[in-house]
């Protein structure tokens, strides 16, 4: 194990899968205490036990972070636990394409919930800590669709558009508080996002140009994360778009 992180407590939001667990992973390989934080438990137990056997310490907070509850529980049970809270990984998203006349108002709602509301949310329960402790890391991860734009995604493009702005804005409040904040922009990473994408047709037509090139596996965004939070305090990474090479 890496110690950079040691005595660090990371909270990373969706957590099951994908990116987060394969951020939650990578942090506590550096040592850090990370809260596994999201909707499936199973899935969150299953990284808990192998970060465990790997020689980590992880905590698992079933939360949806659509539901206020949850996010009040997921910060308390973390301070109860670990009473401290270093590093946020707002990661939870959702990717239910649609084109704006043919997606579901729910799905549009929804989407909003969970990649804007609840990462808005989440920060705003977590930072008053951060202040306290005079530092800090937000990690938000955004899209490359926060700046170059696909079709059939303007609900979610805006989402993506909207966390880059609030972490960008966030980091005028907090920066004198010692608190960083960073946007990831990940292009294709090869997860279950896709599944989310309630049309059949739609969903292959995103697949097939995603099928004929090498994503990136969520170990390169896991890594980029880790390299952003084990800078000198001076250092605020403020940005990073990682797209797969192919992709360009
Ligand atoms: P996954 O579908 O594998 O992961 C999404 C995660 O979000 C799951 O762990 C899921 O957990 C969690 N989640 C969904 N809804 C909620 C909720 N209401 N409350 C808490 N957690 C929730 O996809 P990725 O790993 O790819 O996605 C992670 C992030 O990366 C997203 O924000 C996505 O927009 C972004 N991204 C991904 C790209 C890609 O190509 N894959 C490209 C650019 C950005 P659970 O179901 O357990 O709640």
């Amino acid at each position: 194990l890496g110690s950079e992180l040691d005595e660090q407590v990371a909270l990373v939001t969706g957590a099951s899968s994908g990116i987060g667990s394969a951020t939650a992973a990578s942090l506590a390989s550096r040592g850090a205490r990370v809260v596994l934080a999201s909707r499936r438990e199973d899935e969150l137990e299953e990284l808990e036990a192998r970060i465990e056997d790997d020689g980590g310490e992880a905590l698992v907070v079933e939360t949806d972070v659509t539901n206020d509850d949850d996010i009040d529980n997921v910060v308390e049970t973390t301070l109860d636990e670990y009473g401290r809270i270093d590093i946020l990984v707002n990661n939870a998203g959702l990717m239910p394409l649609a084109h704006i006349a043919e997606g579901d108002r729910e799905t549009l709602q929804t989407t909003i919930d969970v990649n804007l509301s609840g990462l808005i949310k989440l920060t705003h329960a977590v930072v008053p800590t951060m202040i306290d402790q005079e530092s800090g890391y937000i990690v938000n991860v955004s899209s490359v669709v926060g700046r170059f734009l696909q079709p059939n995604s303007s609900h979610y493009n805006a989402t993506k558009a909207g966390v880059k702005t609030f972490g960008d804005s966030l980091r005028l409040d907090v920066a004198e508080e010692g608190i960083h904040v960073a946007t990831i922009e990940p292009g294709s990473v090869d997860t279950e996002l896709l599944d989310h994408i309630p049309d059949d047709e739609l969903q292959s037509d995103v697949r097939e140009p995603v099928g004929s090139m090498e994503s990136l596996a969520p170990e390169d965004i896991a890594r980029t994360i880790t390299f952003v939070v084990t800078q000198p305090p001076r250092v605020d990474i403020n940005e990073v778009l990682v797209r797969p090479i192919d992709q360009v």
